[in-house]
């Protein structure tokens, strides 16, 4: 494979002249060591543990990252120097993220009542690897965290920020000349098998016998979940509409750079409504009450849909 980014060992000398700057400054613990916190999280990971209760109680170790996060409303700036780093890395070409791992070590228990303070420091980026998801850099934050201003414990952070992967070549599935493709699920399975058999089904309630559409696991009615089906013998009349003129979409078009078209709320016979296309009419010559005729519509070599061909007049 060719790589025609950045000449990698010059960039690399570029991101380790980052090693030892500073990620975070001046961090402060949002709450002091507390109880009810220690206490929730020993009840959310199952530790028993006496040490962290009653008199003279600790904190759990693995906790020393919490007492320094900000929660929902808020996080701790990264530096000046940490978005530096990572706008180099993301104008290289570097640009997904993934946490790859982290360690911490601890030197001093904190206990009720001490006073948080952390930094956070650019430890090491490491030379241009190739793994499994791309190739990239990994980048170590290390963060101080102190009690009452005493190195209590530390936390280190590693990411590796990589090259996506290339694009695979546009699908058909991304073609805008081509529909977007349904979504078949096991609610709607059968609704599509009919299309393919040129037959357009509504639900029926098992329960109350109410007619549903579009296809649901249970009865708006009732609450009912037994079904079985009805075919609609395919008359009905445009409900309602409205014209598309953006954005355009060459696949519903009228032009081939998508220009407008109709969108119609069909009211099928049974009773049922369904969104659709009116064809054989002008866009703008579409009316409510306007008798319609179900067709099948043959948008590319897979998908068939169902539509309403307009009367005359
Ligand atoms: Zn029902």
């Amino acid at each position: 494979m060719t790589d025609t980014r950045e000449e990698p060992d010059a960039l690399y000398e570029r991101l380790r002249a980052f090693e030892g700057r500073a990620a975070a400054t001046e961090g402060v613990g949002k709450d002091l060591v507390n109880e009810p916190m220690i206490r929730h999280w020993c009840e959310a990971m199952g530790d028993t543990n006496p040490a962290y209760t009653g008199s003279g109680a600790i904190a759990p170790p693995t906790m020393l990252q919490a007492w320094t996060m900000g929660g929902l409303s808020g996080h701790t700036d990264r530096s000046p120097a940490y978005e530096e780093l990572f706008g180099l890395l993301d104008g290289a070409g570097y640009t997904s993220v993934v946490a790859t791992d982290c360690e911490q070590e601890y030197l001093r228990p904190l206990r009720p009542g001490d006073r948080i303070t952390f930094d956070a420091v650019i430890e090491s980026v490491s030379a241009r690897k190739t793994t499994r998801i791309g190739t990239g850099y990994f980048v170590t934050t290390r963060m101080d965290v102190r009690a009452e201003g005493e190195l209590a414990g530390t936390h280190r952070f590693r990411i590796l920020k990589y090259a996506p992967p290339a694009r695979k070549p546009e699908s058909p599935r991304g073609d805008r000349r081509l529909r977007p493709r349904p979504v078949i699920n096991r609610d709607n399975a059968g609704f599509w098998q009919g299309v393919a058999e040129h037959r357009l089904l509504i639900q029926r309630c098992g329960a109350c016998g109410v007619l549903r559409f579009p296809w649901l696991p249970g009865c708006n009615a009732c609450g009912g979940r037994e079904w079985d089906t009805v075919e609609a013998s395919g008359e009905g009349t445009v409900f309602s509409h409205v014209v598309m003129h953006h954005p355009p979409f060459p696949a519903f078009g009228t032009s081939p750079e998508g220009g407008p078209y109709a969108v119609a709320l069909i009211e099928l016979a049974e009773g049922v409504r369904m969104v659709s296309n009116v064809v054989g009419v002008p866009y703008d010559k579409v009316r409510t009450g306007m008798p319609v005729r179900l067709e099948f519509l043959r948008t590319d070599p897979d998908l068939e849909l169902p539509v309403f061909r307009g009367g005359e007049g």
